[in-house]
Formats: C-alpha cells, structure tokens, sequence
C-alpha cells in the first residue's frame, strides 16, 4: 500500500546559471520539462530562459514578498501529487534567495524535497579569489541598517575563515570602507564581478586597494567579495620566572638550587634563548 508521502509530489530545488545559459545542467532541462509547475522568483527572467531552450511550462511567481501565500499555494499542489521545480533569479534556490522557507514547509509537512545542482556565484568566487578555500563562511548579504552592517562585521572581524559577502554595485564603496574600518586596510580581497559573463572580471588586492580603485571607478554588475580570514597573532609570551632578573642573578639562581655554575650558566642560556659564551662572559664580567 502506498503511504500518503508517496502520493505527494516532489519538490526539486533546481539551480540556474549566474550569467552564462550553457552552465544550465542537462538534467535541469529534463526537471523543468517534466514538472507540473515551476515557481519563480523572477518569472520574466525564468521565461528567457525556458525560451531559450525550448520549454513551454506553467510559471507562478514564489518571492521574498508573496512566500507564506504562495508557499502554502505550493505545498497544496504538491499535496495532490503534482510535482514542482523551484528557480531562483539565478544560481541555486536558498541561498541568498528565497526557498529556504518551502524547503522548511516541505520537510514539516513530509514532501520530498531533492537538489538539481548547479552554480552558485559564492563558490564560484571562492575557487577563483586564490583565497584559502580550505575552511570558508559565507555571510551573504549585509544589512542596509548602518548599525546592522556593522555589528555584522564585527561579529566575523577575528573569524580565520575566508569569508564570502554578496553585494549590489551602488553598495559596494559604502561596504568596502567599512570593510577596511572594521578588518583594516591591510586585509586581502577579491572582488568577483560578472562571472561566467562576457565581462567577468577577479580584482585581487587590499581593503586598502580596493577603496582607492573604485574611488576612480565606478562600480558595475553584480559581485561577490571574498576576504582573508583574520590571521591568528601569536600569543603574548608568558611571563617567566626570570624576566626581571639579571643575567647574574638568573645564574645565581640555578646555582642556589644546587647547580654547579657551568650548569648554571647553561641553563640560564637556553632559558633567554642566547648562547652560553654570552651568560658566561656577562657572568665573569661581575
Ligand atoms: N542564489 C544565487 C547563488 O546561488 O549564488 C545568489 C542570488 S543573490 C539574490 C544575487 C547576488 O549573487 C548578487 O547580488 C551578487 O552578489 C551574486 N551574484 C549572482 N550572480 C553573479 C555573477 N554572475 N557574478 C558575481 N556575483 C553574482
């Protein structure tokens, strides 16, 4: 007997290019053409693409303003065992777009949900920012509230990873300069702009760099800012038991825990990281 969660449809979370139409998937295609519906964030922008590769297919929009209707709308039709693709404006649906929320809704009320797999602009500037991409973060977007942007970060100004922001061209020289405010100017950056497009472009520099390039320039497209993790500092050496002492009074010590001087002095040594002839001559010298 079948269970009620087979009778539903699937839900299948399907990535798009970030720029170049060839990076859509061959099964991407096949999804697209063989669902009920697909759901939108830009339904004009799904359109061209559908268009261009020759589907013909039922498009609602699903976005940041309708999702709890329209979520609720979805989740109906996948009840009845229709199957749904979801796309966003482009790349890879929840991440930075809407779709997080009919994953959740999905999951709670027990429909299957699967990945088509494609692009997404954040890795794609990670691999080219020549950044570690061995331990990374990825920030997302930050707030358009001056005191959110930057208790946001603050809150990653000591993080080790690489850290990965999205960002719109008539934010980027507000962001940059608090940028170099919060993680200084000395701060390693990639800039990712258009990628995958005709004008795709890496800017690898400084904060620093990076504010005085787009002083002239004015910035254009779309971007992913990719920054060096902090750089761990070395620990503040701990206090030893000899700090203020002489070079004598530090052999003397030694000698008066039973060592015999050239013991001492040898201890005193290796102590301070010196050579001995040096303990030894400042020492004799008394
Ligand atoms: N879901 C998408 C993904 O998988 O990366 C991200 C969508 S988010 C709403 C849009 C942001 O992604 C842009 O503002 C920009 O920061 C970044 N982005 C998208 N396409 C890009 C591209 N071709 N080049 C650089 N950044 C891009």
């Amino acid at each position: 007997m079948r269970s009620m969660a087979d009778e539903n449809g699937i839900l299948y979370l399907c990535a798009t290019p970030i720029g170049n139409l060839g990076d859509v998937s061959q099964r991407c295609i096949e999804i697209l053409k063989s669902v009920d519906l697909i759901a939108a964030e830009d339904t004009r922008r799904t359109l061209q693409l559908l268009n261009h590769f020759g589907i013909t297919k039922a498009l609602t929009s699903y976005h940041e303003h309708n999702k709890r209707e329209k979520g609720e709308y979805i989740l109906k039709l996948l009840r009845e065992g229709k199957n749904v693709a979801q796309v966003s404006d482009a790349g890879t649906p929840a991440i930075s777009d809407p779709g997080e929320d009919l994953v959740r809704l999905c999951i709670e009320n027990g429909v299957q949900v699967t990945s088509v797999p494609g692009p997404v602009a954040g890795i794609t500037a990670l691999i080219l920012s020549g950044l570690s991409a061995k331990r990374y973060a990825f920030e997302g977007f930050l707030s358009v509230n001056k005191r959110h942007r930057r208790e946001h970060l603050d809150s990653v100004k000591n993080d080790p990873h690489t850290l990965i922001f999205y960002e719109a061209p008539h934010k980027l020289r507000t962001t940059l300069e608090d940028m170099r405010r919060v993680f200084g100017g000395d701060r390693r950056i990639a800039l990712a702009r258009e990628l995958t497009k005709v004008h795709e472009e890496i800017i690898r520099t400084t904060l620093d760099g990076a504010s005085e390039y787009y002083s002239e320039k004015t910035p254009r497209g779309e971007y992913v800012l990719v920054i060096e993790g902090a750089r761990e500092t070395a620990p503040e050496p701990e206090e030893q038991f000899w700090s203020g002492m002489s070079v004598t009074e530090h052999v003397e010590h030694y000698i008066s825990q039973g060592m015999d001087s050239k013991e001492a002095v040898k201890a005193a040594a290796a102590d301070r990281g010196v050579p001995k002839r040096d303990v030894y001559s400042e020492y004799h010298k008394k």
